[in-house]
């Protein structure tokens, strides 16, 4: 990946993330761009007490991971449904900052969580494919996704009437 790629992407993940109020992180695959290259900002969320504020990493790996909390998720690309995820509660990541630098990143609870959750979209995996049960731990969610404007209304309220 080369560094005005990175930072194109970013940049992209960066005014999608913005444009859609609640969105607390974004990954590149899910704008299409097959990199890794993630941004997360938890900073005005109310359960992001503890930030970084507005973190874009490259090659974010996870180093280290302790505990484990059960907690709701969403994500953009599945914006009718929440689910019950379980994830570590303290993380330290490696990664690249835009700048080339690598950085060191511990942190823990909900920003844990969402870097967690992006980092699983560079490998593919959703966060339902990380639920325990499928019929016990996802919920059908009517806000978000109008909101988003992801959706049209119809296609939500023929979602509520099943
Ligand atoms: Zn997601």
């Amino acid at each position: 990946m080369e560094p005005g790629e990175a930072a194109a992407v970013a940049a992209d993940l960066r005014d999608t993330m913005r444009a859609h109020p609640g969105c607390v992180g974004l990954a590149a695959p899910q704008i299409g761009a097959p990199v890794r290259v993630i941004v997360v900002d938890v900073s005005a969320h109310r359960r992001g007490r503890r930030s970084h504020g507005e973190l874009v990493l490259l090659n974010p790996r996870v180093a280290f991971a302790r505990g484990g909390e059960v907690a709701r998720e969403g994500c953009l690309s599945i914006p009718h449904l929440t689910a019950n995820v379980r994830r570590a509660t303290d993380v330290v990541l490696d990664a690249t900052g835009l700048d080339g630098a690598r950085r060191w990143i511990g942190t823990a609870g909900f920003e844990a969580r969402c870097l967690l959750h992006e980092i699983d979209h560079l490998d593919g995996v959703l966060f339902l494919d990380r639920v325990d049960s499928l019929s016990r731990d996802v919920f059908r969610r009517r806000n978000y996704a109008l909101a988003s404007g992801l959706v049209s209304p119809a296609s939500v309220s023929r979602t509520k009437r099943r």
